[in-house]
């Protein structure tokens, strides 16, 4: 006797085992299409069919649900791959993704799934939202990917970033401001949803539609979205209208970036401005793109319009928000070029330092030492310190693109991160460097199968017009229809490395910043695999790069599934943090962590122009992106001190790209700003108060920080001047 089925539309329906027969048959095409693993046949859905229903009545229930049909199906798939392979596929697409209903409630109530994660989203109803649709998508997403890559992230050698978005979006993206000032602002990039803006006739227009368009962009990207030569490309708006006008201006800018608390589950918009001060040399004779139109005049006439708006942007700055607090966003990147690293712009620079002595909210983007190749080309740091570049020689369209001939310009930005874990790769090596080499190139291809997976979804989502802003292609105001937003040939995929310093402390014994050895083994290493990755671009068609990975979580995590794994005797020994968590590995955020990227540990007590002639080297390595930090202590607010500092990390080192950290308070009962991570207001008594740092991108407040990230705050040892 068989029972009724309950489905999940809400229906009891009777019995029926070709439905099951049906299901089977329908939903294993997945298998094919994601696997190249060939459907069930019916032969074989029948069997399963029959094993199903022999239990079923085995069990004799009142009643049984859809899911619990698909559950019995789901344990019997499992069961015959033992001897069928492809029935694990099978079981892959065929099974749920989700959630209990506890883990569900834990959310709802501020807590659970991956809680500190990500240190811009804070709990509100749009959070609580996306982390339930966030453990769904990634469970998805891992579930349609070959076991084994899907093993090598849960267990630990690789780690895929932003999972959630994997199928839906690529990663962070630059835009080139001057195809809103040419052909207006469309938010949900189709016009039907939203109304259609042209192009902006005012300023005040302009800077407000910016904004929206990196608001809007955050819908089709995962990671940071940016503007490169937002001061230059602005400038002509600016004419004619006095300081406080001009102010008024970068006041919005900040305010509406900061405000505009809409995206991805409620977060303010993770955007970066790159700048200049001037208009960098190889912008002079382009012609200005403004309101619809191109030229007559060029940039070159616009000079002063630039300084006064970088002006502008570090008052506003400086000042902060109502309760005087620093902005944590728009990042601003200064851009460190020869035309502008100079006396006579002293002044805009020494008002740049005094907002790192304020508010350490400056972000450097060094572009003199000869590795990076400036004056021929473009190039910005952006999103959480990845580095992208455009030049005549790899890339055709270069001066179409440089002086927007039939609306060409630039994109810049990646497809997806993947980091390899650095430190396993020496525990798996044992003091052997072929070994070395042989196993980080071995995850290097697994990123690489990780990557040509990506591309599958994203060739998906661009033919199915599921990312309607980046494919947006506007007319222009004569009617004629430019190219798309986002050139996606020019997206990088991104590999990363986390935990380099740990790696040399178990292969040579030392870290970084004890012995001379052990950098010079992470340089080798370095150097082998940016010859190898080059190999693999050449191979693949793929865009790839090497960079340090800025790891809010993955330092923590790799480190968490290192002692949790066969590795545990050998990371207890180099893992950095609470050491009395080791044997107290009860969930993953714990106080301990791997050093990021090429850092040397965090804690290290050596002089700055130590930390920095170890940390340069791994620049001109890294063309992906690296990130310097100076840590700065309490007293370190002399803004001639610091600028002479920021001389000598640019003239004379390597670094490419760099940030002043001042730890901050900020009081609830009386809204001050203080300096320091302070227990208790030092103006009004209160221990009402939130402690700021910067992370490994931006500024926020460290509650809501992971317990590894927390721990190595405590632990950074900081400059004195
Ligand atoms: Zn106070």
């Amino acid at each position: 006797m068989l029972p009724k089925v309950r489905t999940s539309d809400g229906f009891m329906i009777d019995w029926n085992k070709d439905k099951i027969i049906e299901q089977l048959i329908k939903e294993s095409s997945l298998a094919k299409q994601f696997f190249d693993v060939a459907p069930m046949t019916k032969k074989e859905a029948g069997m399963v069919a029959h094993i199903v229903e022999n239990r079923v009545i085995a069990m004799n229930p009142p009643f049984v649900s859809s899911p619990m049909v698909r559950e019995l199906v789901n344990n019997t798939l499992l069961e015959l791959s033992a001897s069928e392979p492809d029935f694990l596929i099978y079981r892959n697409v065929m099974t749920r993704v989700g959630t209990p209903v506890y883990d569900a409630y834990k959310i709802d109530v501020g807590d659970g799934f991956e809680r500190n994660e990500n240190a811009n989203l804070q709990n509100n109803p749009e959070t609580i939202h996306k982390k339930k649709a966030d453990l769904m998508s990634k469970e998805q997403y891992l579930l349609l990917m070959p076991p084994e890559l899907a093993n090598a992230h849960h267990g630990g050698d690789i780690h895929i970033h932003t999972l959630e978005y994997f199928g839906s979006r690529p990663f962070c993206m630059d835009h080139d401001l001057r195809y809103f000032l040419y052909y207006g602002f469309i938010a949900d990039g189709l016009g039907y949803k939203s109304s259609v803006a042209g192009p902006p006739q005012h300023a005040s227009v302009a800077v407000l539609q910016s904004v929206k368009a990196l608001a809007a962009s955050q819908t089709n990207f995962s990671g940071g979205q940016g503007f490169m030569n937002y001061t230059v490309f602005l400038a002509p708006y600016l004419r004619g209208l006095p300081y406080d006008a001009v102010k008024q201006l970068a006041q919005m800018v900040f305010f509406e970036c900061t405000q505009t608390y809409i995206a991805r589950g409620g977060q303010p918009v993770f955007s970066s401005l790159q700048i200049p001060m001037g208009v960098p040399d190889i912008w002079k004779n382009v012609p200005v793109v403004m309101k619809g139109r191109i030229g007559p005049d060029t940039y070159s006439s616009y000079e002063d319009e630039v300084r006064t708006f970088y002006k502008a942007i570090q008052d506003v700055s400086i000042n902060g928000d109502f309760w005087g607090k620093p902005f944590n966003f728009p990042k601003q990147e200064n851009y460190v070029s020869p035309e502008f690293f100079k006396s006579e712009y002293d002044d805009l620079w020494l008002l740049a330092h005094a907002n790192v002595a304020k508010n350490g909210s400056q972000y450097f983007d060094n572009m003199i030492p000869e590795y990076r190749g400036y004056g021929n080309g473009v190039a910005c740091y952006q999103c959480c310190a990845y580095n992208f570049s455009s030049n005549p020689e790899n890339d055709e369209h270069f001066a179409e693109k440089l002086n927007f001939v039939d609306g060409a310009h630039f994109s810049m930005g990646g497809w997806q991160v993947a980091s390899i874990n650095m430190p396993r790769l020496a525990y798996r090596a044992n003091g052997d460097y072929d070994k070395l080499l042989e196993y980080a190139q071995e995850n290097m291809r697994k990123c690489i199968d990780v990557f040509k997976v990506k591309k599958m979804w994203m060739d998906a989502a661009i033919k199915n017009g599921t990312l309607p802003f980046a494919t947006q292609r506007p007319r222009d105001i004569n009617g004629k229809q430019g190219p798309p937003l986002v050139d996606f040939s020019e997206l990088v995929y991104v590999i990363g490395v986390v935990g380099i310093n740990e790696m040399v402390q178990h292969f040579t014994t030392k870290q970084l910043h004890e012995s001379a050895d052990a950098v010079k083994l992470a340089v080798r290493l370095l150097i082998d695999m940016e010859k190898y990755r080059k190999g693999l671009q050449m191979k693949t068609g793929m865009k790839l790069s090497l960079a340090r990975t800025p790891a809010e979580s993955t330092a923590q995590t790799f480190a968490v599934q290192d002692l949790m794994s066969e590795f545990k005797p050998m990371a207890r020994n180099t893992i950095k943090g609470d050491l009395t968590y080791l044997d107290k590995v009860n969930g993953r955020d714990i106080p301990l962590y791997y050093t990021n990227g090429t850092h040397i540990n965090v804690s290290a007590n050596i002089p700055l122009a130590q930390k920095m002639d170890i940390e340069q080297k791994f620049f001109p390595i890294l063309s992906g992106g690296n990130i310097f930090q100076v840590w700065m202590g309490e007293n370190n607010s002399d803004p001639e001190g610091l600028y002479k500092l920021t001389k000598k990390i640019v003239n004379n080192s390597q670094i490419g790209y760099f940030a002043y950290t001042r730890d901050l308070t900020i009081c609830s009962d009386c809204n001050s700003t203080s300096g320091g991570l302070l227990d208790s207001c030092p103006t009004c008594g209160s221990k009402n108060v939130k402690n700021w740092s910067r992370i490994t991108g931006y500024y926020s407040d460290i509650s809501g920080w992971n317990k590894g990230k927390r721990e190595e705050l405590l632990a950074r040892y900081r400059m004195k001047l």
